[in-house]
């Protein structure tokens, strides 16, 4: 087993696995395997009120059903906690995490009344009215400052290119976060025009999924993010929390995502059906076309030596 290559699989268990993250699980089974690395399992149970009971349990069941079983313990994100807050107590201390004391309306209000727009994928984008203070106000949630981490010449410093692979570098005076994917090719983002200050930790006490992806991720060592596309927009955020804290940025693949009737992702929030893994060919043959693979065999074991060895050549 190679120990350079880490992947992982982080459901939230929000429901059941469906025939779209069949595909996020078998890519990232299959990418680890080909590259003779490491796949673990995380289950990313942090936003406790979305998690049904029961799921995590179905979800681990279901996948080593399919044969991909982990090659450690899962962990689970809600016994992570101190590890989350370790890592905000980091960003405060270097200032790149303040306390913000804004209602959603407050944050609607000062959006009109700059004449900003509102909302991105149904998230407002911070104006940015706690960053020099609270005003007398209590703080309810905490946020990341997202221009300092780009504009900040001791933290730039850590932000160099990991790999030639992996080349995320900030150009000079660019406010633009910029990454590789291995499917999608260049991407880049402002993320302090396109989401503002992000929520590390919600005014309900929870951590936020950037700060817990990005922590657990480099716990556990992984070197390779394979995940679903509609995450790819996280991307950016991500590596600036890692270039705030001096993490390594791991390699990215945005896997394509399986499209409902509607023409719209297929998820657990549109409806999307359980995936029936009692009979786990039928699952992975629905699964391999969207990643490009034909696989013709009739037991499982033959099934995923043919589609490791089909994904190394793709
Ligand atoms: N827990 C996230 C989800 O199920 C995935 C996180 C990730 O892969 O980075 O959508």
């Amino acid at each position: 087993m190679s120990n350079s290559y880490t992947g992982r699989f982080a459901p939230s268990p929000t429901g059941p696995l469906h025939a779209g993250s069949l595909v996020a699980a078998l890519a990232s089974w299959l990418d680890a395997r080909a590259h003779q690395g490491r796949w673990l399992v995380r289950i990313e149970d942090v936003d406790t009120p979305r998690c049904i009971a029961g799921a995590d349990q179905l979800i681990l069941e279901q996948l080593s059903q399919c044969g991909l079983t982990p090659d450690d313990l899962p962990v689970w994100q809600s016994q992570r906690t101190p590890l989350y807050q370790t890592a905000l107590d980091a960003l405060t201390a270097r200032n790149l995490a303040y306390p913000c004391a804004c209602t959603r309306s407050q944050i609607q209000a000062e959006l009109a009344r700059q004449g900003l727009a509102h909302a991105r994928h149904g998230e407002l984008i911070y104006p940015g009215t706690c960053r020099h203070g609270l005003n007398g106000q209590v703080g309810r949630a905490w946020r990341f400052l997202t221009r300092s981490s780009t504009s900040n010449q001791a933290v730039e410093h850590v932000l160099l290119p990991q790999s030639a692979t992996n080349s995320i570098a900030f150009e000079n005076s660019s406010r633009l976060t910029h990454w590789l994917d291995r499917r999608l090719g260049k991407q880049s983002q402002d993320v302090e025009k396109t989401v503002g200050d992000f929520v590390l930790k919600r005014a309900d006490g929870l951590f936020a999924y950037q700060l817990a992806v990005v922590t657990d991720d480099t716990a556990q060592g992984i070197s390779h993010i394979v995940r679903g596309q509609d995450l790819a927009d996280n991307t950016a955020r991500q590596i600036l929390l890692q270039q705030a804290l001096g993490l390594p940025t791991p390699q990215h693949l945005h896997t394509p995502l399986v499209l409902g009737p509607n023409g719209e992702k297929l998820s657990k929030q549109n409806g999307a059906q359980a995936l029936d893994t009692r009979d786990p060919l039928q699952a992975l043959n629905a699964a391999a076309p969207v990643l490009g693979l034909r696989v013709d065999a009739s037991t499982l074991s033959d099934w995923l030596v043919q589609a490791t060895a089909q994904w190394a050549a793709l």
